[in-house]
C-alpha cells in the first residue's frame, strides 16, 4: 500500500503519542518495521541494509512512488558501516561537484528527523580542522576559499583563537596548533538512527526489509539483468541497486566486472563515559586522530586505514597506539582515561577518493560504492540522487560526475590531493 504521508496513529511518534503510550504502559506501539520474507518478484531489488540502501528505498517509494521494492541485507540492518562510524557529518570537500553533493546531502540532515518521523539526533556542534606546520595552515587558506567559493559555510581562525573556543586542548602540544578551520553547520547524528529511521520510513511505504538474506548471484541475459540469487531463493527483477560498501568488489566479480576499488579496514574505539568536556569535533591530519564526545559521554575516537587490503572487521593495536597517542598529545588530560570498544569496518576506497553513483557495465544493475572513509554523511544525499538514478534509469545531476565513466574519460576527482581528506 502506498502511504504519502503516513500517519497511522500507532506508528507516528509525537509528543501526543508519547504520552498516550504512557498512560497505556507502553503497550500500543507497534514495531518500528516489519520482518518481511522475500517474495518471487520486485520491481527494484536493493542490496544492502546500510543506511545507503534503506535511504535509497525510502526515497524510491515516497519521491518515485516505487513500493515494490525489497531491500535485502545478509545480516541485520545497520550492521555493516553504518553501524560502525564514527558518525561526523559535514561538506568540507574541496571540488565543486563534492561541495555541490555533501552540502545537499548535509542539508537533508538538516531536515532528516521531521521527514522521517525519527530523531536522528542531529547536532551541528561544529567540525575543526586543525593544522600544526605553515604547510598545513596553507592547506587550510586553501581550503576555506575553495569552501566559501562554492557555497560551503567556513571560517578560519588562529591557534589562539581555537585553544579559547577549546579550551581542553593542550597547551603545549608537540606540534602546536597554529590555525583551525570551522564548519559550523557539521556535526554528528546518532547512526543507529539513521538505519532504523530510514527502514521505518521505507517499511511504512510498503518496502520490504529482508534480513538474514544474503544474495550469491546474479541472473543476467544479454547482458541484462534479470534477477538475484539469495540464500532464501531466487527473485525476479529488472532492476537491482548495489549499496554493499566494502563488498562491492565481491558483488562486482558476481556480475561479471571489475571495479577500481581497494577495500580496508578502517577502525574507531571509545572511551569510558566521563562528563560534557568536549562540545565539538576536531580532526587534526598532523595526528592522524579525530574526535568528539558522544551524547552518552563517551569520547568517540577515529584515525585514518590500516594501508593494506582487509576484509577482516576488527581492530588491530598498532593503529590503536597510534590513535592513542595522537589524542593524548593534543589532550593530555585524557591520558588515563580507559578505553571501552574498539572496532574496524570494511571501507570501498576508489583510486581517485570520489564514490561511484550510477550506472554499471550490467543494463539494470546499479552501483552506489566507493566512500571510503566518508560516506555516513552522503547517506541522505547518495539515497535521494540513487533513487533518481534507479526509477529514470539515468544519473541525478548532482551524482553524474561520480560515474564510472571518469576512470576511461580522465576526469577524476582527486578529494584526497583536494581536500586532503584522507579516504
Ligand atoms: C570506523 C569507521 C568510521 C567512519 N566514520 C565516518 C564518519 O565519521 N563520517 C562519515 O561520513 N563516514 C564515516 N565512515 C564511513 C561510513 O560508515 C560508510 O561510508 C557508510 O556507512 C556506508 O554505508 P553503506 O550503507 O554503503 O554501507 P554499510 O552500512 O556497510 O551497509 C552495507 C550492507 O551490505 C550488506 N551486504 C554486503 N554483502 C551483501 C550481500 N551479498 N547480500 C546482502 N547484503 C550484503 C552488509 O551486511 C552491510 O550491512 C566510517 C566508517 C568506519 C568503518
Amino acid at each position: 500500500m502506498f502511504l504519502q504521508e503516513p500517519k497511522d496513529l500507532t506508528r507516528h511518534y509525537s509528543a501526543a503519542s508519547l504520552l498516550r503510550e504512557g498512560f497505556n504502559k507502553q503497550k500500543g506501539w507497534a514495531p518500528a518495521w516489519r520482518d518481511a520474507a522475500p517474495k518471487a518478484e520486485y520491481d527494484a531489488v536493493i542490496i544492502g541494509g546500510g543506511g545507503h540502501g534503506l535511504a535509497t528505498a525510502y526515497y524510491l517509494a515516497k519521491e518515485f512512488g516505487m513500493t515494490r521494492i525489497a531491500v535485502l541485507e545478509k545480516g541485520w540492518i545497520g550492521g555493516g558501516n553504518t553501524g560502525r562510524n564514527t558518525t561526523v557529518i559535514r561538506s568540507n570537500y574541496f571540488f565543486p561537484e563534492s561541495a555541490a553533493f555533501y552540502d545537499f546531502s548535509l542539508k537533508l540532515y538538516e531536515g532528516l528527523t521531521r521527514d522521517l518521523n525519527y530523531n536522528i539526533m542531529f547536532s551541528q556542534r561544529g567540525m575543526w580542522n586543525i593544522a600544526h606546520d605553515r604547510h598545513g595552515v596553507e592547506m587550510l587558506h586553501r581550503a576555506v576559499n575553495a569552501m566559501l567559493l562554492n557555497g560551503v559555510d567556513a571560517e578560519l581562525h588562529d591557534g589562539a583563537e581555537v585553544k579559547r573556543r577549546i579550551p581542553i586542548l593542550s597547551d603545549a602540544p608537540r606540534y602546536p596548533v597554529m590555525a583551525g578551520l570551522l564548519q559550523k553547520r557539521g556535526g554528528t547524528a546518532r547512526h543507529d538512527a539513521i538505519a532504523w529511521g530510514y527502514a521505518r520510513a521505507a517499511d511504512m511505504r510498503g518496502v520490504d526489509i529482508v534480513q538474514n538474506c544474503e544474495v550469491t548471484g546474479f541472473d543476467i541475459v544479454d547482458g541484462a539483468v534479470t534477477g538475484v540469487r539469495t540464500t532464501r531463493g531466487d527473485i525476479k527483477t529488472g532492476k537491482v541497486a548495489l549499496a554493499v560498501a566494502g563488498n562491492t568488489s565481491v558483488l562486482a566479480e558476481l556480475a561479471g566486472f571489475r571495479l577500481p576499488i581497494i577495500s580496508y579496514a578502517l577502525q574507531a574505539c571509545v572511551s569510558e563515559p566521563v562528563k560534557p568536556v568536549l562540545d565539538t569535533v576536531l580532526l587534526s591530519i598532523s595526528h592522524g586522530v579525530y574526535i568528539s564526545q558522544s551524547d552518552k559521554g563517551e569520547l568517540v575516537i577515529g584515525s585514518a586505514i590500516d594501508l593494506y587490503p582487509s576484509y577482516a572487521q576488527r581492530g588491530n593495536l598498532p593503529v590503536m597506539e597510534h590513535t592513542a597517542a595522537g589524542v593524548v598529545d593534543l589532550f593530555p588530560r585524557f591520558s588515563r582515561m580507559r578505553f571501552l570498544r574498539q572496532w574496524a569496518g570494511i571501507v570501498d576506497v576508489m583510486h581517485d577518493s570520489t564514490p561511484v553513483v550510477g550506472l554499471s557495465p550490467v543494463k539494470g544493475l546499479y552501483l552506489n560504492c566507493g566512500w571510503g572513509t566518508g560516506g555516513f554523511k552522503a547517506i541522505p544525499g547518495a539515497g535521494f540522487c540513487y533513487a533518481h538514478t534507479i526509477a529514470k534509469n539515468e544519473p541525478h545531476p548532482l551524482t553524474a560526475p561520480f560515474s564510472l565513466k571518469r576512470f576511461e574519460t580522465g576526469a577524476l576527482i582527486d578529494e584526497a590531493a583536494g581536500a586532503g581528506i584522507a579516504h
